[in-house]
């Protein structure tokens, strides 16, 4: 145990350069005047968690709807972790997904907005400096120069008597030394940690306060955590305290991991006198696997990385409706009657958020996807794939762009009638879909469409077409066309109907005669409605499809 002067004293030796208490920089910032202040304070690790997204919504859906402030701090404090585009990375992210930042790193010219920076960690050494000295001062840290032999020891001294692992309380050798022992290592230059005097007891539990859990008793932290590393960095436990604070943060709501933590948290900011701000978890994203649930591993599941969704061709707006779901169990009922209206119009709220867990389905997003596409204008629609394609399938793009006009009419069939068949699950589903339509795609599948087997004999199939190419016409209604198309199938005695087929003995259903020409036109025996695909190909490019086709056909 120090004496107050022996720690003041320390405190100068430790932290030479600090003048400043921490009244004087807490002067230096304007009192907050929002009473909703929450912030997203990633690490620019180049991977962004679909469960960070989802934390992200929820922080600025609840402040914007609060009239609060939303700002984005970076948390770079580790550099095994970090990318060098990770700043970059992440402010694209948010970007792309209309994320609106109050305050913090800005994506224009990557420059800070706002009164409480710098929002950057590696840019504050000198605030957790001053709260560090504050601590040392009142003998609530001190210097711990344990290597890690010795820690590793003691790990294993109380291993063989079961005392839980760690340092802390007697375990601590260097948490009751003498200032002169002290000092003299400093002296010496062995390097040292800062540790968090924990006042804590082992097996002594406190009650915490969670906004979506309630309140909650848990383990109190005993541990004499390190507050700064040999290097003088934070660690995340302390410099978020002090960010947070400095920052007028009212809400931390942070991913499930950390609620563990909390105990320590509030112990932190107790030793301060601070008052900490309020707390919510959100629930960990889990996906069955084998039967069992876990979590969404960045390692194991492709789609644990944001990037996934965007390649596979999930809008965005469906990835955030999926997620808001997820996030409220209101949320889902009210969107589908709200089809045209952002989800920022819905009231989020704590109660209805998911207490433990919240499963991850890809199926159930597939479903929300679909929803959302089937709603969206032709046009809308027709945007959002292209933006698509130009960005994840480029040579697509290309073939595409050159028919723009008919990729354009070709994805709007039948859509928004009765006989919608909600066709789109993924923009990239545009793929496949125009594969029949394009010139330069329909020349691949044109390459084995002779070798599909078909219901009759080639020599009859190019009759057939050599018939139906003559006397074509693509200015009937799909009611005319569809009497001209019976009439042709029984010009070469196949039944007009299923009716006509029971009646009497022809060579072929209409089902049969329709795919001849669906083979011929579509190169596939699987097509969009085959009136509506013929329309919009033209009635110069379904002769000369039919005419090729007969050609190919030995
Ligand atoms: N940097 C921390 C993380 O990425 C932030 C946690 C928090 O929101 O406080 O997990």
């Amino acid at each position: 145990m120090l004496s107050p002067e022996e720690s003041t004293e320390l405190a100068d030796i430790l932290f030479p350069k600090v003048t400043e208490s921490i009244t004087d920089i807490e002067a230096t910032f304007p009192p907050r005047i929002a009473s909703f202040v929450t912030r997203i304070a990633p690490s620019p690790t180049g991977f962004l968690h679909i469960g960070a997204l989802y934390m992200t919504l929820i922080n600025v859906q609840l402040t914007h709807q609060n009239n609060g402030v939303f700002f984005l701090r970076i948390e770079d404090t580790d550099d095994k972790r970090e990318t060098e585009t990770g700043v970059s990375d992440i402010l694209s992210w948010l970007a792309r997904f209309g994320v609106h930042i109050d305050e913090g790193a800005i994506w224009e010219n990557m420059t800070e907005i706002g009164n409480y920076g710098p929002y950057t960690q590696s840019k504050r050494s000198q605030y957790y400096h001053i709260f560090a000295k504050h601590l040392v001062q009142k003998w609530l840290a001190y210097p711990c120069f344990l290597n890690e032999s010795e820690t590793e020891e003691i790990r294993n001294s109380q291993s063989a008597i079961g005392k839980a692992p760690g340092i802390y309380g007697n375990y601590s050798p260097w948490r009751n030394e003498s200032f002169e022992n002290i000092t003299a290592r400093i002296a010496s230059g062995i390097p040292y940690v800062l540790r968090l005097h924990a006042p804590g007891i082992v097996g002594a539990r406190i009650h915490v306060v969670d906004e979506i859990r309630g309140k909650l008793e848990m383990d109190d932290n005993f541990l004499d955590i390190v507050l700064l590393k040999k290097n003088g960095i934070p660690t995340y436990h302390f410099a978020h305290i002090v960010d947070d604070h400095l920052m007028g943060t009212t809400h931390v709501i942070r991913a499930e991991e950390w609620l563990p933590s909390l105990p320590l948290h509030y112990q932190i900011f107790k030793s301060f006198g601070i008052t900490p701000p309020k707390y919510a978890h959100t629930a960990q994203l889990m996906k069955i696997d084998g039967g069992n649930k876990r979590k969404l591993s960045k390692r194991k599941d492709p789609e644990a990385n944001v990037t996934y969704f965007f390649e596979a061709g999930y809008p965005i707006n469906a990835i955030k409706n999926y997620l808001c779901g997820l996030l409220d169990s209101g949320f889902e009922e009210w969107k589908l009657t709200h089809m045209d209206t952002p989800y920022s119009d819905y009231t989020f709220d704590f109660a209805r958020m998911p207490k433990s867990w919240a499963l991850f389905d890809l199926k159930k997003l597939d479903s929300v996807s679909n929803i959302y596409l089937s709603h969206l204008s032709n046009t809308d629609l027709f945007e959002e794939m292209s933006t698509w394609a130009k960005e994840y399938n480029p040579e697509f793009y290309a073939k595409m762009n050159v028919q723009k006009e008919l990729a354009f009419k070709a994805i709007s069939i039948q859509r928004g009638t009765d006989r919608d068949p909600k066709k789109f699950t993924k923009l990239s589903d545009v793929v496949n879909y125009l594969k029949p339509f394009l010139k330069d795609t329909f020349a691949t599948l044109k390459q084995s469409r002779s070798e599909i087997v078909l219901p009759v004999e080639a020599s009859l199939v190019k009759k057939i077409i050599a018939d139906y190419a003559s006397s074509y016409s693509d200015n009937q209604s799909g009611d005319e066309w569809l009497t001209w198309m019976r009439e042709q199938a029984a010009k070469f005695q196949f039944a007009r109907d299923s009716a006509e087929f029971k009646a009497w003995g022809c060579i072929g259903k209409f089902w049969d005669f329709a795919m001849i020409i669906r083979v011929a036109i579509a190169g596939s025996t699987q097509s969009p409605d085959l009136y509506e695909m013929m329309q919009v190909l033209g009635k110069e490019e379904v002769v000369k499809r039919l005419g090729e086709f007969g050609v190919e056909l030995i």
